[in-house]
Formats: C-alpha cells, structure tokens, sequence
C-alpha cells in the first residue's frame, strides 16, 4: 500500500489507523531519513492504541514501553545503537515476542535481526512535490 501525504497530521492519521488493526505480537518496522516523520507516525500509532501520555523518540533509552493503551506498546528508536548486540541486552527478543506491538524507528540498522513477520513501513520525501509531501509504504512481510 502506498500512500501520500502532504501535512504531518495526514502522516499522524495513517499510524492512527495501522494501530486500530494491530495485533499483540505484531511487528512494525519505520525506515527513513531524519525528520521525515516516523516519530509523526508512531504519535499517531499510540492515539490508535488508545495511549494518550505524550509519545517522543526515545533518545536516551533504546526502548519506551506504555501500558496505557488497550494493548502494550513498545516503542523503539535506534537510532544511536552502536552495536545489534546491544538489542540483546535489552531483551530485544522478549519484546518483540511479547504480549505487546513493537514498533521500530531506523529499523533499518538492526535489518539482520529483525523478525521474519513484519509491517515494514518506509517514509520518504520528494522535494520536487513541495516541503511537506510525504510518500507513505507499507508492506507485509
Ligand atoms: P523523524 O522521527 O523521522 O526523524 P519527525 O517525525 O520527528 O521525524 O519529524 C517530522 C517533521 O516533518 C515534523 O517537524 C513535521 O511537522 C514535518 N512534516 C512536514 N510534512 C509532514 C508530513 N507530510 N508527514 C509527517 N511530517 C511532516
Ligand atoms: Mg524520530
């Protein structure tokens, strides 16, 4: 599925919807460059999972987790990982495998241990489409 956006609010509204469908256990993956939305998206992701706390990138710890919603969330960015070894560390296995949705920013950093079973969704801009397009994918894998 490819969707376009031209607000932040438009992006928002599509991880609203993602996340109405979610299921415990599910699996979604954000790739993009800098400021191209995927902390937008995955605001609205937690709306749809009925979390209302405020929702930012994690930048200091590689993973936040909400309990507020109807379904755990497990929000991940990293961004700053040096190193796969350190998702071992924080038991990176037992969240994804876990009761709750797993959501990734920069999946694309730790592609070697991502699950085979994923929502994989990739943000991209086109300036040539104006500041504040954005080209929305979304595929199962
Ligand atoms: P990332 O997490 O990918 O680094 P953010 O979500 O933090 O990016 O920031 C995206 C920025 O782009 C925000 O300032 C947002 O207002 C702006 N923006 C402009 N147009 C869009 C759009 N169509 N979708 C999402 N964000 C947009
Ligand atoms: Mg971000």
């Amino acid at each position: 599925m490819v969707v376009e956006t031209r607000s932040p609010e438009e992006t928002f509204r599509i991880g609203m919807e993602l996340a109405k469908n979610a299921k415990p256990g599910q699996v979604f993956t954000l790739t993009g460059d800098l400021g191209v939305g995927k902390t937008v998206f995955t605001q609205g992701f937690a709306q749809g999972l009925g979390i209302e706390e405020p929702v930012n990138s994690p930048t200091f710890t590689i993973v936040q987790v909400y309990e507020s919603g109807q379904i755990p969330f497990y929000h991940f960015d990293v961004y700053r990982i040096g190193d796969v070894e350190e998702m071992d560390e924080i038991g990176f296995d037992d969240y994804i495998m876990g009761e709750g949705v797993s959501l990734i920013e920069w999946a694309n950093l730790i592609e070697e241990i991502l699950p085979e079973h994923r929502t994989e969704i990739t943000i991209e801009k086109n300036l040539g489409q104006g500041f504040d397009y954005r080209r929305v994918t979304v595929e199962e894998k």
